[in-house]
């Protein structure tokens, strides 16, 4: 983290960038560190190359957020990516800065980066944020504290997940005298789908199998097109086939244009499922992982459940 905060200091010019895809914690951690940045005096660009999705759209300053990367940003700027540790992944592939700082908790790693902070065993990259200003002595503002509050309760699953720690409580706790309502934000993270959603979410748990101990289900163009919903609309979906006490891992397949699959994993415990989405050039947590293919469906599934019960 030193060298993090070193290069913080020594520069003025900052392009923070987050991963494609985007969910609360990177949107909030990207959000609530440019924020500290501004009021730190310096130059800032937050870009997250697919938008804010509309869940996140509550949040204090996301405004500051752009999709589209522009030379007159990223001349002469640092640049910081969040939550993820390839341009690839930022949607910035091809682009070429200064210098570069990578902050973030995934396991799967690659080498790029200038400055690397990299912290798996960090329950969110908001935690990280926050441990970064207090060592730089910021201000935690209500604004900043609500953004970094969002991040990490997106990322423990509001503190229930393998990651939810008796720091990641305090660090929460500090988050709430600081000025986040924890009612508010769960409130319109988990309480504020469209019934259009709910309606998709409807279909997709009604295309569950169960294949043993995992559980696959499916979200097609046509249910999307049926229920007048778009890609973000399936977030959270894969957590709930977990409920189940058999069911160990859960898979989601949302199909987007041209046969492509995007996939998202998430197991219980011990289980590494990150091992099966690197194997599909993917990446992410032990917990929570995604990967994408591209093929028709049959040929998907078999290989992703080929690849599953060589891990369980
Ligand atoms: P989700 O299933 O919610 O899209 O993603 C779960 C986790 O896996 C997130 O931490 C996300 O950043 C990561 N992830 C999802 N898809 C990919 C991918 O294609 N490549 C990499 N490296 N990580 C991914
Ligand atoms: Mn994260």
């Amino acid at each position: 983290m030193r060298e993090v905060v070193e290069a913080i200091k020594g520069n003025g010019k900052f392009f923070l960038a987050t991963h494609l895809n985007p969910d609360g914690d990177a949107i909030g951690s990207a959000v609530g560190f440019g924020l500290a940045l501004k009021s730190m005096g310096k130059q800032v660009t937050v870009y997250a190359s697919d938008g804010v999705p509309a869940i996140c759209r509550f949040l204090p300053g996301v405004d500051m957020v752009i999709d589209e990367a522009k030379e007159e940003d990223i001349s002469g700027s640092t640049l910081i990516l969040l939550d993820c540790n390839t341009l690839e992944r930022a949607g910035l592939k091809g682009f070429t800065f200064k210098r570069s700082i990578v902050i973030d908790h995934h396991q799967t790693e690659s080498p790029f980066g200038d400055v690397r902070w990299v912290e798996p065993r960090e329950p969110a990259t908001g935690s990280m944020v926050f441990r970064l200003l207090e060592d730089l002595g910021q201000e935690i503002t209500p604004d900043i504290a609500t953004n970094l509050y969002s991040a990490i309760a997106i990322d423990t699953g509001v503190f229930r997940y393998a990651n939810t720690t008796a720091d990641v409580l305090e660090m929460a706790a500090l988050l709430v005298r600081a000025g986040a309502d924890p009612v508010e934000i769960t409130e319109r993270l988990y309480n504020s789908w469209s019934p259009d959603r709910y309606r998709l979410f409807s279909l997709a748990q009604a295309s569950l199998e169960l294949h043993g101990p995992i559980a696959m289900s499916i979200v097609t163009l046509g249910m999307f097109q049926e229920t007048g919903t778009t890609g973000e609309d399936t977030e959270t979906f894969v957590n709930y086939p977990l409920v189940m006490d058999t069911v160990k891992v859960s898979v989601m397949l949302k199909e987007k244009e041209g046969d492509v699959w995007k996939v998202s994993l998430r197991s219980k415990g011990d289980i590494d499922i990150s091992r099966v989405a690197v194997q599909f050039n993917g990446g992410g947590h032990r917990n929570a992982s995604g990967c994408s293919f591209e093929g028709n469906i049959a040929d998907v599934k078999q290989r992703l459940l080929n690849s599953l019960r060589e891990i369980l």
